[in-house]
């Protein structure tokens, strides 16, 4: 096993990696920005290095740095948490040029997985169904287009092959508008990811958002450990996420997840993924794969008593799975609230001084954050500052957890979206289980009126 990691990000899912390190007897290396100086999960690492200042582009995006640091500290691994430079091919190949480990799948996963289109090839060939679309990217012939509207069938979807985070889509509803779409995105997507290439899928109207959580080693095994529902979206950005997903059959979750576990062994794939999905009557569609450790991970973690960043870890040292598919047993239901230092209503950033932290507790309560009284949230990064997560024998049970849970916490100094999340807990519909992708947003939108 390794002597000493450095984590390569800020805030929670530093905290939560710093946290599976300590429990496996391993030294953690801490990089940080400027704005994060003071933060207490810095000053509890073993080791920390500064390595630029506030603006990402220059901390936690600088991959020279990044690696300088690892260096001077004699850190063996990297891990890269979500988000910055966790999904980047580059730095994946750069660090395992450096002699270090990269706590990930191999560069070439990352690549292949990174651009929607080579991704949703591999798929086809490994046999996971993807929403009906182009074979590949689409050409520049007005009449080829056209022709693969048509066959797909309207609505349509234009996809940039290098989008992410939500953005690069266009939704297509007749052939008057196709064209224009094609080239507004292609025109967009080259500007915003240095890649022209887009796709066409078909636009499902009502999907739910699931996905299928994996786990890989470098030894030929590879498991599933079920499904999230991830459907409480606003903007494409995950707000509320739960496991098991309501009332999908068991039997239809593993046949997904047999053939997801497949496809991992047949691309070689190692680490944690997820296999992102729409669901909509009864059939699952890949959209993509995300090749990190999620935010979401924590209900999937209660529902099996798997800890999934100590496995990333072990996996990266070489360790076989410690368990098989048949001992991946569900127990309960997970629910994950994630806090953001927002407006509530009108979802504008709050950065700012904490004055109160006040967290909840209890049986089946789980709090991630790096944040405390008188914690400064800065400005400069993402509004996402902790989760809480609960779990209960039944879904009944861990609403009514979360709803406790919320109602004993108390944020005070800045904004959090907490008021957003107790209105949700006891919304009828959120409540029944199983809303779409654009309940979140249509709700929002009577709460205005
Ligand atoms: P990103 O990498 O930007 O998150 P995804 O491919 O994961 O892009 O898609 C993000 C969201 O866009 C999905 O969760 C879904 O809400 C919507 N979406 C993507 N493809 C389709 C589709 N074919 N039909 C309907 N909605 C889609």
């Amino acid at each position: 096993m390794f002597k000493k990691i450095l984590i390569a990000n800020r805030g929670e899912i530093a905290l939560r990696v710093q946290r599976a390190c300590r429990e496996m007897g391993i030294k953690a290396v801490m990089v940080y920005s400027e704005a994060d100086r003071e933060a207490k999960y810095v000053k509890l690492a073993d080791e920390a290095v500064c390595i630029g200042p506030a603006p990402s582009g220059q901390s936690y995006l600088s991959m020279p740095a990044i690696i300088s640091a690892a260096e001077v500290t004699d850190a063996e691994a990297i891990h890269p948490g979500y988000g910055f430079l966790s999904e980047n091919a580059d730095f994946a190949e750069r660090v395992e040029k450096s002699g270090f480990v990269f706590i990930g799948p191999t560069p070439e996963s990352i690549r292949i997985m990174g651009d929607k289109v080579s991704a949703k090839q591999a798929m086809i060939r490994a046999g996971v169904p993807c929403v009906p679309g182009s074979e590949g990217a689409l050409p520049d012939d007005p009449v080829v287009i056209k022709r693969t509207a048509k066959a797909i069938g309207y609505p349509v979807i234009i996809k940039a092959a290098g989008g992410g985070g939500g953005r690069g889509m266009r939704v297509v509803h007749t052939e008057a508008a196709l064209l224009h779409a094609v080239q507004t995105t292609k025109a967009e997507a080259g500007a915003a990811f240095g890649n022209p290439e887009v796709y066409m899928e078909k636009f499902l109207q009502n999907p739910r958002h699931i996905e299928i959580q994996v786990l890989a080693d470098t030894h030929r095994n590879a498991v599933y450990l079920h499904e999230r529902d991830c459907s409480m979206q606003r903007r494409h950005q995950k707000v509320i996420e739960e496991a098991p997903a309501p009332g999908i059959p068991r039997r239809l979750i593993e046949k997904i997840g047999e053939r997801c576990a497949a496809a991992c062994k047949k691309i070689g794939y190692r680490g944690a993924g997820t296999f992102e999905f729409l669901y909509e009557n009864g059939e699952f569609y890949f959209i993509e794969m995300n090749t990190r450790v999620q935010v979401e991970h924590p209900v999937t973690e209660a529902i099996t008593g798997i800890d999934i960043v100590r496995t990333q870890i072990a996996i990266a040292a070489g360790e076989k799975l410690p368990f098989t598919q048949r001992q991946v047993q569900l127990r309960g239901h997970a629910i994950e609230c994630r806090i953001n230092a927002e407006d509530p209503y009108k979802f504008t950033p709050s950065p700012g001084r904490v004055t109160t932290w006040h967290m909840p507790g209890g049986p089946g309560v789980r709090v991630d954050s790096h944040v405390y009284a008188n914690y400064m949230v800065p400005p400069n990064y993402d509004s996402m500052i902790g989760k809480l997560i609960v779990h209960g024998d039944t879904r009944e049970q861990a609403m009514a957890r979360m709803r406790t849970a919320l109602a004993e916490t108390v944020v005070e100094g800045i904004k959090t979206n907490i008021p957003l999340h107790r209105e949700l807990m006891v919304d009828a519909n959120f409540e029944t289980g199983g809303t779409n992708i654009h309940y979140l947003e249509s709700w929002l939108a009577q709460r205005e009126r």
